[in-house]
């Protein structure tokens, strides 16, 4: 499966409280397993499924079954720790194109009661050949109804028409857009899959150009201003917290996901004073 990550860079772990993107495809799964990703854990953040085209089926540790298409958001809290696997049911459509999004807990949440939601409709807004449809927080004078734990937008911005328009920000966040489909041109920077602009807090608003039928996502928010220790999938402070999430993956503490066909994920091997290090590392360089 080509994948695209695009969060988190080297020198820039989060943006807002988002803290992962991986935009994959568009790809055929006709006849194929297509997407198969095997039960495994997370802790102190929210993962978000957003899908362009095809079916993927979220099954996880506290029960849920629930098949997710273009248009529905699938937001999973795993908090204090979920395990969860996703894949493409065994008679599934024959595209596949998506984003995988985490978003960072705040210090203050993340050791939330995990939980699962879906939003089979979300607020949706067209104006001038441009079709915005907010998944979380608020834009454009839509609100989502999905759970949130911090100052945050997310949103997809689509093309119907050839458009040329701003679209307000909220000041105070900061903002990456990238486009999933076509191409666009965003405050004055060329945009295709695969590329990234960043845009620090101060704008109010993102002046955008872009051919009919192209798509881009708009993440944002307050910068976090705490510093994460990501390492597998789990988002945590601490090297020590790591070590225990990895254990207690290992003891089955996370749950079990039913109904999946296979192994669940082992987690790799983790090199303790590597993440130390790594740890160590990061803070004196944001201590400079
Ligand atoms: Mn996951």
């Amino acid at each position: 499966m080509a994948v695209r990550r695009l969060l988190p860079l080297r020198l820039r772990r989060s943006v807002g409280p988002w803290c992962f993107i991986d935009h994959y495809g568009p790809m055929s799964v006709d006849g194929v397993t297509g997407m198969a990703v095997p039960p495994h854990p997370h802790i102190g953040l929210q993962t978000v499924t957003w899908l362009m085209a095809g079916n993927v089926l979220h099954r996880d540790s506290l029960g849920s079954e629930q098949m997710i298409r273009p248009g529905q958001l699938n937001l999973m809290t795993a908090g204090r720790g979920i395990a969860h696997a996703e894949e493409s049911p065994l008679e599934h459509d024959p595209d596949l194109h998506g984003v995988q999004l985490w978003v960072a807990l705040p210090d203050a949440s993340r050791l939330a009661e995990p939980a699962f939601e879906h939003h089979g409709e979300l607020p949706v807004a067209s104006s001038d050949g441009l079709t915005i449809t907010v998944l979380l927080g608020e834009l454009a004078g839509l609100r989502s109804p999905a759970t949130t734990f911090s100052d945050i937008v997310g949103a997809e911005l689509a093309a119907i028409g050839n458009v040329i328009q701003p679209v307000a920000l909220t000041p105070s966040f900061e903002h990456v857009v990238f486009v999933t489909s076509g191409a666009a041109t965003a405050a004055g920077m060329d945009l295709a899959p695969g590329s990234m602009l960043y845009l620090p807090p101060g704008h109010e608003r993102l002046q955008l150009a872009a051919a009919a039928g192209t798509v881009l996502m708009l993440l944002g928010g307050v910068p976090l201003g705490e510093r994460l220790l990501m390492w597998w999938n789990f988002v945590a402070r601490t090297p020590e917290e790591i070590t225990a999430a990895v254990a207690g993956w290992q003891q089955g503490v996370f749950g079990e996901v039913g109904g999946y066909t296979g192994a669940p994920l082992a987690a790799p091997p983790l090199d303790v004073s590597r993440l130390a290090r790594r740890y160590g590392a990061r803070a004196q360089r944001e201590s400079d």
